[in-house]
């Protein structure tokens, strides 16, 4: 065996294991955004190519061993093959990883935007007294105390509002539960506010991390 092939054969082995490394971590880092109720659509995709390019990987390692798996003529087309599904296993990878930030950052909303948003999402058409007014809630795992408004919470959850803001209703009486954002010393951490009918700040009901921490 010339000494090129064993290269190659070696080369796409070490891929094939990195390869395998990735999937495994990704696969700890999809369940942990699964426990944190982060979608997890497009990682599953990640995921499929990613197994898409070790049998590839194979396929090669064997066909440059002399063993053909698949008969191709022209072995320029593979590497065009490559390059086309790297391509895409590249754009698909950034996309998650813009999906993934804009959840757990959120976005720039104008806070009469912002407002507007929370009285739509909770369906709320009667004055709330406390609507605009600054909240504060201390961090019992780093001691921080954070102040924070309704736009503000809508700001940190607008791509997964229902995560963020949720309404109770308890014989007639209405809740809402906010859940401000901050960096915390083990990662974004998130408190869940009960508020009354007025929205004035009456209760903390958990304090739990979003991301950070060990996966
Ligand atoms: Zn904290």
């Amino acid at each position: 065996m010339d000494v090129d092939v064993i290269i190659g054969i070696v080369l796409t082995a070490v891929g094939v294991i990195i390869l395998i490394t990735t999937i495994t971590t990704l696969t700890l880092v999809m369940r942990l955004l699964g426990r944190r109720a982060f979608s997890n659509r497009r990682w599953f995709f990640v995921q499929i190519m990613l197994v898409f390019f070790v049998v590839g990987y194979i396929i090669n390692a064997l066909e440059m061993g002399g063993i053909d798996i698949i008969p191709v003529a022209n072995d320029l087309l593979i590497v065009s093959f490559v390059y086309f599904f790297g391509g895409i296993f590249t754009i698909v990878t950034i996309l998650a990883i813009r999906n993934m930030l804009r959840d757990i950052l959120g976005k720039h909303i104008p806070d009469e935007e912002a407002i507007g948003i929370f009285l739509k999402i909770t369906d709320t058409d009667r004055v709330l007294t406390h609507l605009n007014e600054m909240f504060v809630v201390k961090c019992d795992n780093c001691n921080k105390v954070l102040t924070y408004t309704v736009a503000d919470v809508v700001r940190d959850h607008a791509f997964t509002l229902e995560r963020g803001i949720q309404v109770e209703e308890v014989f007639g009486t209405v809740s809402y539960k906010l859940h401000p954002v901050h960096k915390c010393k083990d990662g974004r951490r998130e408190i869940c506010v009960v508020h009354d009918n007025n929205l004035a700040s009456r209760s903390v009901e958990e304090n739990r991390l979003i991301y950070g921490g060990r996966i």
